[in-house]
C-alpha cells in the first residue's frame, strides 16, 4: 500500500487484489478520473487501510489466497464502521463466480476482468453516488429526527409551563372564591354563602314535598360588654371559641355561618319535624351556658336564638333569614339566653314598627309631640316638689299615643335623640315660665327621662350646656332619670358622663330601680342622687301586708347610700301611708294626679294641693 497525500474532497476507493497488475490497471483508471485510490494485496493490508481511513467504496477481488473475497466482504460487513461501505466484487471471466453468493455476502455490484474501462467507471460512479445519496438521506433523517426531538421537547416544556400556570391560576381563583364566601376570623361560611345554601334548601323544598329545613339566627347576649371591657382581641378569641362550640353541637351536614359581628346562622337540613330544630337550639343554649376558657380570661356568653321553620312559600332566602332574625329579637325581649320560634304575626308587628318609624320621622318634622307633667310629692311636707315630664305623641289620625308604644321604635332607629332633646328643651322652658309665677315653690324641680342613646351621643354634654344656656334654668333644679338596665350595659362610658353632669349640679335619678340587673356594688360607682322605686314593687306592697315586699329594703338601701327614695305608681291611700311610715322621701302616682297637660300645670300649682 502506498502512502500519498490524500485529498479530503476526493472520493476514496480501496482496491483489494492479490494481483499487482490488476491493482495497477484499476488504480490508474480511477486515479485518472480523480478518485483517491488505495491498494491492498490481502485482507491484512485492507484491514490496516480501513483503520487509517474509511474508504467510500471497496473494489474486492474474489479469488485471493488465504482469505478470499467473500470472506473479506463478510468481515467488513461484520464491522460496524465498514458495514455500509459499498463493495464491488471483481471477478475474472474464467472464475467460477457465484453472483448470488456475492450479493448474499453484501456486495452491491460486480465487474469482470479484463476490465471494460467504461463499465468500471460507470459502476464505480453509480455506487459512489448511491452511497452519497444514502448518506445524505441518513444525515437528513438524523437531522430531522433531532429537530423533531427538539421540537417535541420544547413543546412538552411549554405545555408543562402552561399546566403549572393553569394550576396556579385555578388555585388562586379557588382561594379568592373561598375568601369571598368565608369569614376570615372563624373560617366559617359568611352571609353570602349562607344565603346561597338557604336558597338551595328553599328550592329543594319547592320540589320535594317531604323535604323540610329550619333556619336559626343566633345573636350573642351583651357581647359588646366583653369587647368594651376586655378589648377586641379577647372579643375575637371568644367569637372563635363560640363558633367551635356551636360547630360541635351540630351534625356535619348542618351549615353554620357567621353572619357578621356576633351573629351566627344555622341551616338545619332534612328535618322530620320542628321539634328537631328546637332540640338543637336547646342543646346549644345548654352548651353555651358553660364558661369559655380563653387564654387570659374565663367568660360567660350566651346567645338568643330565633328559629324559623323553612317554608316553601317564601319567595327569597333573605326573607327566611329576616324572620329568624325577628324571632331572635323576640327571644332577647323575653329575657335573652333562650330561643323563640317565628310566627307570622311577628312579621306584621315588624311591618307596623316600620310604618311607625316613617310616621315618627314625619312627627319630628311637624312637631307632633306634647309633654305631660306628673307631680312629684314630698312626703315630708305633703306638697308638690317637682314634675316629671312625660312625652306623648299627638298622631294626626290615631290620636294620643303613649310613649310605651313609640319610645322603643324611636330608640331602635335613633329618632329618640331628637325627641329627647326636644322634651328636655321644652321642659326646661316650662320650668322657667312656672318659676316666674309667685305661687310656684322656689325649689321646684323638673324631671326628664333620658334614653341611653342620647347619653352616648358624643356631643351630649354640649347639648345639655346649650339647653341650660338657652333656657336660663338653674341646673340644680334639673333631674335626669335614667333606667337601671341602660346603665348596666354601658357602665364605663355612662359613668364618665354622669360625673360630668354631677359637676354641673344636675341631679341624677336611677329610674325603674329593681327591674334591672344592678348589684349593689355598682350603685357605689355611680353618682346617683335618688332611686326611683319601680311601680311594680309599690303595687306588690299591698299583697304582702306584713313585710311590704322589697320596698322597705329599697328605701333602706337609698338611705344607707345617702340617696333619696322616690316611690312611683302610688295609687291608694294605703300605699301612701305605708310609704310615709317607711320614711320614703317622695312619691308620685295617680293618687296625687295623673300626668297633666302643660297648659293646666300652672293652675295645679296655684291650687296648692296638700296630702
Ligand atoms: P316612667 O319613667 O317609669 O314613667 C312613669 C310612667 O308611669 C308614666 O307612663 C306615668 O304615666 C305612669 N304612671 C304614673 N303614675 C302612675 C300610677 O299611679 N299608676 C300607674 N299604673 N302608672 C302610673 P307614661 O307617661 O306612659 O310613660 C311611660 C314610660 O315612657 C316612662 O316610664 C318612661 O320610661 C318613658 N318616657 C316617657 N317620656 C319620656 C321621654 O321624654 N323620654 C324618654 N326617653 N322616655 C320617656
Ligand atoms: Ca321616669
Ligand atoms: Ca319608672
Amino acid at each position: 500500500m502506498t502512502y500519498k497525500q490524500l485529498d479530503p474532497y476526493k472520493k476514496d476507493i480501496l482496491i483489494i487484489d492479490d494481483m499487482a497488475d490488476n491493482l495497477r490497471v484499476l488504480s490508474s483508471i480511477l486515479s485518472r478520473e480523480g478518485y483517491n485510490v488505495r491498494k491492498a494485496l490481502n485482507w491484512q493490508m485492507a484491514w490496516t487501510a480501513c483503520q487509517t481511513l474509511l474508504p467510500d467504496l471497496i473494489l474486492l477481488d474474489i479469488m485471493m489466497p488465504e482469505v478470499d473475497g467473500y470472506e473479506v466482504c463478510q468481515r467488513f460487513k461484520a464491522w460496524e464502521l465498514t458495514a455500509d461501505i459499498p463493495v464491488i466484487f471483481i471477478s475474472a471471466l474464467d472464475d467460477v463466480f457465484d453472483k448470488v453468493k456475492a450479493f448474499k455476502f453484501g456486495g452491491v455490484d460486480y465487474i469482470t476482468k479484463p476490465f471494460e474501462l467504461e463499465e468500471v467507471l460507470v459502476r464505480v460512479k453509480n455506487q459512489l453516488e448511491l452511497r452519497s445519496a444514502r448518506l445524505e438521506v441518513l444525515t437528513l433523517n438524523a437531522q430531522l429526527e433531532q429537530r423533531v426531538k427538539q421540537r417535541t421537547w420544547e413543546l412538552e416544556k411549554a405545555l408543562q409551563k402552561l399546566q403549572i400556570e393553569i394550576n396556579a391560576r385555578q388555585k388562586l381563583q379557588n382561594k379568592l372564591l373561598d375568601m369571598a364566601m368565608h369569614d376570615a376570623l372563624t373560617g366559617l361560611p359568611n352571609r353570602i354563602l349562607f344565603i346561597r345554601r338557604l336558597e338551595k334548601a328553599l328550592n329543594r323544598s319547592k320540589e320535594e314535598s317531604n323535604y323540610q329545613f329550619a333556619v336559626l339566627f343566633l345573636d350573642c347576649d351583651r357581647f359588646k360588654v366583653i369587647n368594651d371591657s376586655l378589648g377586641h382581641l379577647v372579643g375575637d378569641e371568644l367569637l372563635i371559641a363560640i363558633s367551635r362550640r356551636l360547630q360541635a353541637c351540630l351534625a356535619p351536614e348542618a351549615t353554620l355561618a357567621r353572619l357578621g359581628g356576633d351573629e351566627f346562622g344555622i341551616l338545619l337540613d332534612s328535618l322530620r319535624d320542628i321539634r328537631m330544630a328546637i332540640h338543637v337550639a336547646e342543646y346549644i343554649l345548654q352548651q353555651l351556658s358553660k364558661t369559655f376558657k380563653l387564654s387570659r380570661y374565663e367568660v360567660f356568653m350566651n346567645v338568643s336564638i330565633g328559629i324559623n321553620w323553612g317554608n316553601k312559600d317564601y319567595d327569597r332566602p333573605e326573607y327566611l333569614l329576616r324572620d329568624a332574625d325577628t324571632a331572635m329579637y323576640r327571644a332577647k325581649d323575653l329575657g335573652r339566653a333562650r330561643y323563640h320560634v317565628f310566627d307570622p304575626a311577628m312579621h306584621e308587628e315588624v311591618t307596623k314598627a316600620l310604618e311607625m318609624e316613617n310616621d315618627l320621622r314625619r312627627a319630628i318634622e311637624r312637631q307632633e309631640f306634647l309633654v305631660y307633667y306628673q307631680p312629684i310629692i314630698s312626703l315630708k311636707t305633703g306638697k308638690i316638689s317637682g314634675f316629671e315630664a312625660l312625652v306623648r305623641w299627638q298622631h294626626p289620625t290615631n290620636g294620643l299615643i303613649s310613649p310605651i308604644d313609640f319610645i322603643p321604635v324611636a330608640e331602635e332607629t335613633g329618632l329618640i335623640n331628637a325627641i329627647n332633646t326636644w322634651v328636655l328643651q321644652s321642659a326646661c322652658q316650662q320650668l322657667r315660665i312656672w318659676k316666674s309665677h309667685p305661687a310656684t315653690p322656689t325649689n321646684l324641680t323638673i324631671n326628664v327621662n333620658l334614653s341611653a342613646k342620647l347619653f352616648l351621643q358624643p356631643n351630649f354634654i354640649e347639648q345639655i350646656d346649650q339647653i341650660i344656656a338657652d333656657t336660663q334654668v338653674n341646673p340644680a333644679s334639673l333631674e335626669l332619670e335614667i333606667t337601671e338596665s341602660v346603665i348596666m350595659e354601658n357602665n364605663n362610658e355612662i359613668n364618665i358622663i354622669l360625673q360630668q353632669l354631677k359637676a354641673r349640679k344636675i341631679k341624677l335619678i336611677m329610674d325603674d330601680f329593681g327591674t334591672g340587673y344592678s348589684s349593689l356594688s355598682y350603685l357605689h360607682i355611680f353618682p346617683f342622687n335618688a332611686l326611683k322605686i319601680d311601680k311594680s314593687f309599690v303595687k306588690r306592697m299591698q299583697d304582702n301586708q306584713e313585710n311590704m315586699g322589697l320596698v322597705p329594703a329599697m328605701i333602706g338601701i337609698a338611705a344607707s347610700m345617702g340617696m333619696t327614695a322616690i316611690a312611683e305608681g302610688v295609687e291608694t291611700q294605703e300605699q301612701l301611708e305605708q310609704l310615709k311610715s317607711l320614711k320614703c322621701d317622695f312619691a308620685q302616682g295617680f293618687l296625687f294626679s295623673k300626668p297633666i297637660e302643660q297648659k293646666l300645670v300652672l293652675d295645679f300649682i296655684i291650687s296648692a294641693p296638700q296630702w
